[in-house]
């Protein structure tokens, strides 16, 4: 990953930064103020565009209670500093961390503040660029996936694990804003978005945007425990829960070459995992199946939003193998220590990915045409799209097409 850094130029400190982005922009871009939309490389003269002076007006589809539809709302966004990068929204992926976030499912460790705009799927045109900026210029496509800032300086952000930072990543949505104008971040729900240029991911060209938004998040969270676990060709793979993240999860595991089994809760999508790359779709509900199973798998990425007896899947695991839970936030159940014990197995957990593993996830899709299956909604339908996703009915993402947003 170091030198993934490196090849993205992208510097470490925010001390660094700045002399960086100074010597590589130049005198003549670093006195202009702002980029603004649609003068790039033009020669007319200099006008501030409104985003340079304050925050400036958006708008958003929201939550204002836990338990209300989600509705238009203006809202604002801060004027782009020196590092930042504006983007006008073009796709937003829906997730279920948005269902639960804005319906206070996760009250418990992570109270919603109300309004929430969810959305951490983001794809979108560069519209403006603060003077320090290196990474992006108007008229370039970048992506914000779950994170929009980090304290940049503690160990686990100076190793690319932003999403560990030890003074707590600012995460796209919900998250105390230190930057302003809300109290908490807003999402990509959201015809705008101001980032940090660090947190925004280069896009390819060619790569069909609404369909590689959702590696944002549900790319990048399975492909991490991939990485990490270092997931091999040949070796056994069982992705439980065939949703967003499990389809993706399926499609990247494919292109490493292992083999995949899907275990799911649903019939009907039985064939589709077999399509979609898998060897092998069970029931996870077939107790034969899963006695059949034992003992044979290197690696179980759980993606089901709520926890369900893991047992029989602790069971389904080889000797040394692990059970990554990436879905279930609350106590997981039927997890028992002779389980562990007897054959070295482990149960772990693992939150999205650092900002160069992100880049490396939408760069290796890419290269390979992985993309996510996705059903494209207008923001007025968001509110049918979160209780299909909560019925399991997606195949296998709902992005919203932001320019729809009336
Ligand atoms: P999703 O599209 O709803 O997919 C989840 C799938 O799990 C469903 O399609 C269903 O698949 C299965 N499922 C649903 N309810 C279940 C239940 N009660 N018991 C067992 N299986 C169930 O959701 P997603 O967007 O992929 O997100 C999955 C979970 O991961 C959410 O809880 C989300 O908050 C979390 N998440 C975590 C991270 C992280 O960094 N760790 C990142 C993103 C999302 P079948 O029909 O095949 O059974
Ligand atoms: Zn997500
Ligand atoms: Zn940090």
């Amino acid at each position: 990953m170091d030198d993934h850094n490196h090849h993205t130029g992208q510097p470490r400190g925010p001390e660094r930064m700045s002399r960086r982005a100074i010597l590589t922009a130049g005198a003549g871009l670093a006195a202009t103020q702002i980029i603004p939309g649609g003068t790039a490389g033009a020669q007319e003269p200099k006008k501030d565009p409104p985003a340079a002076k304050g925050p400036f007006p958006a708008r958003a589809y929201a939550a204002t209670k836990a338990d209300a539809p989600l509705g238009p709302l203006k809202i604002e966004r801060r004027a782009v500093g020196p590092h930042d990068v504006l983007l006008d929204v073009l796709y937003c992926g829906v997730c279920h961390s948005d269902i639960h976030q804005a319906r206070d499912e996760w009250a418990e460790w992570g109270p919603t503040t109300y309004p929430c705009v969810p959305g951490h799927e983001i794809i979108g045109r560069v519209a403006a660029v603060g003077e320090k900026v290196t990474k992006f210029k108007v008229g370039d496509v970048g992506g914000v996936g779950c994170m929009v800032d980090s304290c940049r300086t503690c160990d686990p952000c100076r190793s690319d694990r932003e999403q560990n930072c030890e003074k707590g990543a600012t995460f796209t949505y919900n998250a105390p804003d230190k930057h302003g104008p809300a109290k908490v971040t807003y999402g990509g729900y959201s015809d705008k978005i101001v980032a940090t240029e660090h947190f925004v991911i280069r896009i390819p060209p060619g790569a069909d945007l609404a369909a590689t938004a959702p590696l944002l998040c549900a790319g990048i969270t399975t492909f991490s425990p991939m990485q990490h676990w270092k997931l091999k060709g040949g070796q056994k793979v069982g992705v439980i829960g065939l949703g967003g993240l499990g389809h993706l999860a399926v499609k990247l595991a494919v292109a490493r070459k292992a083999d995949v089994t899907v275990f799911t809760t649903s019939p009907g999508k039985v064939k589709d995992a077999v399509r979609l790359g898998a060897k092998d779709a069970v029931l996870s509900t077939d107790a034969d199946a899963m006695k059949r199973l034992a003992n044979t798998f290197d690696l179980l990425i759980s993606t089901a939003p709520k926890a369900y007896p893991m047992g029989p899947f602790v069971n389904a695991l080889k000797a040394g193998g692990t059970l990554v839970n990436v879905g279930a936030m609350e106590e997981l159940k039927g997890v028992t220590g002779i389980n562990l014990i007897y054959a070295r197995k482990s149960v772990a957990g693992s939150m999205i990915g650092g900002i160069a593993e992100t880049q490396e996830v939408i760069d290796y899709c890419a290269a390979r045409g992985i993309t996510a299956d996705v059903e494209l909604i207008a923001p007025e339908d968001i509110n049918k799209a979160f209780d299909r996703v909560v019925k399991k009915d997606v195949r296998y993402r709902f992005v919203i097409d932001m320019a729809k947003l009336k």
